[in-house]
């Protein structure tokens, strides 16, 4: 705490992982001895940086550029970037610290990082986000490499910001270095599953739990927080795998749809007229728009988080809990704070922490870097394959893991120790680096 002070999100999510480690440690002295607790919770390397850039009124403008290198005992550091009013030190440094059990637990050669900048893409015009986008890569490009550092995408930051970062990658660089960045178009370097990969993985993992409950979504009532690229795509998964989801949101609020939500309509609305979720009203009577809502007072059997951090609270969890809820599994990082975590653990939900629900977007940019590397692209099916084993792997070794430490059914458990284990392992035979 004395260390990092003021980093809030990130205290959080190192907690997290530490209480579960003491059984851990005593199981493995040597990791104690090399101190890898110490210096996992200390980034590898740090970077801040300004970015100025001009907006539509000829008028300078200036932001906070971000990059935490955290750790990169598995492979080159691998994480988002997020471009938010929010973002701040602490921020990134929480994202960057999950991303490396995350990235471990996919089973693929990559480390952990991640990166970005207070800057809101709201509002601004096609032409800013490029301007912005060229700044930040001035600076940020001396720093990453397919072997280095290989950003992506997060909140704010999709595949239209993905291109602009890349071309001022190529320009700066004169190198066609596809395998810099992951999230890009079809067209020039991207990987089919791509955009569904985080969503579609979440909904995977929710299989995988339900099934060793002996049950299935099949005519569960759902709800998914969030309407942008994470919810988008684990309601598609959800309706492919029977279930119905009757409510997204966004930060202004809620639209109920009991009939179920229309997803086309949702993807105009979102990734092709770029507005807000409130507009879905206007097009169904039988739908509304809760301003300021809460979606977690809404009766469902499954929740998934896919909005933002501490989305769901203690008391939005008890309220989940009384209306009959059985799974919730996060599509978003840290979006249940540790109260209503505990009381999802008590009422035993089965609860999916996102370093292993959510896992498979990087899972497959992993993929897209593989592509790159062969210069090849693979099919929709295959890669979708891909995906679905990894997820069903990652399940598996959560659900094996938690056994193992005499905590059967508890994946934040199983998630935390088995990704933990595979970085301090590599850190121990790396020496003291
Ligand atoms: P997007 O920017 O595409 O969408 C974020 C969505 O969350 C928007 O609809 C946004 O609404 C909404 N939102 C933000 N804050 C709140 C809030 N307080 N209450 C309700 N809704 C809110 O981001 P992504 O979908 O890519 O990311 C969502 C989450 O998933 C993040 O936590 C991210 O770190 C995580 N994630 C993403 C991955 C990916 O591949 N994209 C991979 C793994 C994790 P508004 O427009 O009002 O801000």
């Amino acid at each position: 705490l004395q260390r990092n002070p003021g980093e809030t999100e990130f205290h959080q999510a190192v907690r997290e992982v530490l209480t579960v480690l003491s059984p851990v440690l005593s199981k493995y002295p040597q990791f104690a001895e090399r101190k890898i607790i110490q210096r996992i919770c200390e980034p590898e390397r740090q970077i801040i940086f300004r970015v100025p850039w001009m907006d539509d009124n000829n008028q300078v403008q200036i932001n906070r550029g971000f990059r935490v290198e955290f750790n990169s005992a598995l492979g080159p550091y691998k994480g988002g970037l997020r471009f938010h009013p929010s973002v701040y030190l602490g921020i990134i440094k929480f994202l960057g610290f999950e991303q490396i059990f995350k990235n471990a637990l996919t089973g693929m050669p990559i480390g952990g990082g991640k990166g970005g900048s207070d800057f809101d893409p709201r509002g601004k015009s096609h032409d800013e986000i490029m301007r912005f986008c060229q700044s930040f890569m001035t600076e940020l490009y001396r720093h990453l490499g397919e072997y280095t550092d290989v950003p992506a995408g997060d909140i704010g930051v999709g595949q239209r910001e993905i291109g602009f970062l890349f071309g001022q990658y190529k320009r700066i660089t004169n190198r066609y270095e596809s395998g810099v960045l992951t999230g890009k178009g079809l067209d020039w370097g991207g990987s089919l599953v791509r955009k569904e990969a985080t969503g579609y993985g979440t909904v995977y993992f929710v299989n995988e739990m339900l099934k060793a409950r002996n049950d299935s979504l099949e005519g569960k009532t759902c709800i998914v927080s969030g309407s942008g690229n994470v919810a988008i795509y684990a309601i598609e998964k959800i309706r492919q795998s029977g279930g119905k989801v009757i409510a997204c949101s966004d930060s202004n609020g809620v639209i109920v749809h009991e009939a179920g939500l229309d997803l086309d309509l949702i993807k105009q609305i979102k990734e092709v007229d770029r507005r807000r979720i409130s507009v879905y009203a206007d097009h169904h009577k039988d739908a509304k728009y809760l301003a300021n809502g809460n979606i977690w007072d809404l009766p469902c059997q499954v929740a998934l988080p896919c909005a933002t951090q501490n989305e769901l609270d203690d008391k939005s969890a008890k309220k989940l809990i009384d209306n009959g809820c059985i799974v919730v599994a996060e599509g978003a990082n840290m979006p249940t704070t540790p109260k209503a975590m505990n009381h999802f653990a008590e009422a035993g939900i089965a609860f999916g922490p996102g370093k292993a629900a959510n896992a498979g977007g990087v899972a497959t940019s992993a993929l897209e870097m593989q592509q790159n590397a062969s210069r090849d692209s693979w099919s929709f099916r295959l890669t979708e394959q891909r995906l679905q084993d990894i997820m069903v792997d990652i399940h598996k070794t959560c659900h094996d893991t938690a056994e193992e430490f005499g905590q059967p059914g508890n994946y934040v458990i199983g998630a935390n120790v088995a990704g933990f284990l595979k970085v301090a392992r590599a850190m121990v035979a790396m020496g003291l680096v």
